[in-house]
């Protein structure tokens, strides 16, 4: 007879940690199913020759200094009763927005913002502040709202066509699943993580946020199975009773909760759903370990987001990479740096569906050009860059897909979100990346928001 679950959670990501340590702290019976041999999903890490690398983590936002009581980080300390110091957290250092003309610096201080928009567009410091105001007072967290234009609403704010493009870079390159646009609560989230909490890295990187969630769901004795894929998602009067793993064997349960994506889970239901879209945005990153630290060629910021054009196109590139625009990320450059090695991480836009086209000598070809576009970037932004590159790693879309299963490789999954986390079917409920809160500090709080709305408080 097969086991009957309380709750089984699809996915070992940072919503599914997250949700299964939730439901664990209240004595549910849970099981996380996780496809992969470890845990971590689009925020993990692997070994290559000796070098530990992360995958995802380019930042932690949302900072909050030890003490803070409100916001999105302490709320995730408090929910999952994880001690603040766990994280060891590092803020950054200062962060550039680079356009062609302009060149915008912030830290986790907005007033730092403030006045670098006062200084580059000083007919815009009356509007940006206002902008902040609005920011400050709407709801983002509101699970009814439906889509609304972030451009639009911050056009009524900001009426120069540069400092818009310039303040929406980080926020879509962060978080948004739509083209050239997000959702304004999105954007809300997003710009208060970015710009008003501000950035942080995890002494030892991500596995430092992964080892005290796997620890914490060991110490409650919750049911955790690698290599684990679900198959088939067993529905019954419409109802989600339980899963089929790719292995044949069957698990039976009162609810389900899917972090593999909205379209990927209505896939693993054979039953006729709706259909929904798949996300066109994803990326390739070249990352590159040095023999020297990057301060020693002169880059001492944290992040730049780099754009060498008026408009930032932040869509599906008709090429394989966009390498007009790119994140640079120097993990090194965080207050503290705990790194044995230079490290330089540069991800540029790219599109799915032509790196799968390639066959597999094309592939290693294009990956190699990815690299070299790479080191061109750095040698533009710092003329002392002296390629002293000891190992380099280049992923791409393909890399994405496989590794999370996500459609497309699409890294923020489809445009289309269940805020309120509801399917078509009862008891099957979507968390993380398409219930629409991203990034590593949104998917846990998704992964809990949803545990609490749809098992903790019975979904009555
Ligand atoms: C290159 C890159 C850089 C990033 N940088 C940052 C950053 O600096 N800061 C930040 O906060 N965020 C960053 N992110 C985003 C962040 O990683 C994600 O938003 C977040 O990790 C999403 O978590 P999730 O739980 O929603 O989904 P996922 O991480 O996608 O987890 C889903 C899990 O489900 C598993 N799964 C899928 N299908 C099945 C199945 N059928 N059966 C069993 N298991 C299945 C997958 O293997 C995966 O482990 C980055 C992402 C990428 C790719």
């Amino acid at each position: 007879m097969a086991e009957k679950y309380d709750c089984l959670i699809i996915g070992a990501g940072m919503s599914g940690l997250a949700a299964g340590i939730r439901l664990g702290m209240y004595g549910k019976k849970v099981c996380i199913l996780e496809k992969h041999t470890i845990p971590g999903g689009l925020n993990s890490y692997y070994k290559r020759k000796s070098h530990l690398l992360d995958v995802g983590l380019h930042a932690l936002t949302n900072f909050a200094p030890k003490g803070t009581r409100s916001g999105p980080l302490p709320k995730i300390f408090r929910q999952l009763r994880i001690p603040y110091d766990t994280f060891k957290l590092s803020p950054q250092v200062k962060s550039k927005i680079v356009f062609p003309e302009h060149e915008l610096t912030f830290t986790n201080n907005i007033d730092d913002l403030i006045s670098e928009v006062h200084q580059n567009f000083p007919h815009e410091t009356d509007g940006f502040l206002k902008l902040i105001e609005k920011i400050k007072s709407h709801n983002a967290l509101s699970l009814s709202d439906s889509y609304l234009s972030a451009k639009e609403v911050v056009g009524e704010y900001i009426k120069d066509s540069i400092l818009k493009e310039m303040i929406f870079t980080p926020p879509l390159i962060y978080g948004s699943a739509w083209e050239n646009d997000m959702d304004f609560s999105q954007f809300v989230i997003m710009f208060e993580s970015l710009y008003l909490e501000g950035l942080s890295r995890p002494f030892g990187g991500v596995r430092t946020i992964l080892s005290s969630l796997e620890e914490k769901i060991k110490k409650l004795g919750i049911e955790i199975r690698y290599r684990s894929g679900v198959k088939r998602i067993i529905t019954q009067d419409n109802k989600a009773v339980g899963v089929e793993l790719l292995n044949g064997e069957i698990l039976k349960t009162d609810k389900i909760l899917s972090s593999a994506g909205l379209p990927e889970t209505m896939n693993m239901v054979k039953e006729e759903t709706p259909t929904y879209l798949t996300g066109g945005l994803s990326f390739t990153e070249s990352i590159l370990i040095l023999k020297d630290r990057p301060k020693t060629f002169g880059a001492d910021s944290t992040l730049i987001f780099y754009n060498n054009d008026k408009i930032y196109k932040y869509q599906k590139p008709k090429t394989l990479v966009d390498f007009d625009s790119a994140v640079v990320c120097f993990p090194n450059n965080f207050e503290k740096d705990d790194l044995n090695e230079g490290v330089v991480r540069i991800t540029n836009i790219a599109n799915f569906k032509k790196w799968d086209d390639l066959d597999r000598k094309s592939y290693l070809i294009e990956k190699e050009k990815v690299y070299q576009n790479s080191l061109k970037l750095i040698k533009k932004l710092y003329p002392g860059f002296n390629h002293e590159v000891i190992y380099k790693d280049v992923f791409t879309p393909k890399t994405v897909k496989r590794f999370t299963g996500h459609l497309g490789g699409a890294v923020y999954g489809s445009p289309e979100k269940k805020k309120d986390g509801t399917t078509a079917f009862k008891d099957l409920y979507i968390c993380g990346t398409d219930q629409g809160f991203l990034g590593i500090v949104g998917s846990m709080l998704s992964g809990i928001s949803m545990a609490n709305l749809h098992v903790l408080m019975g979904n009555k």
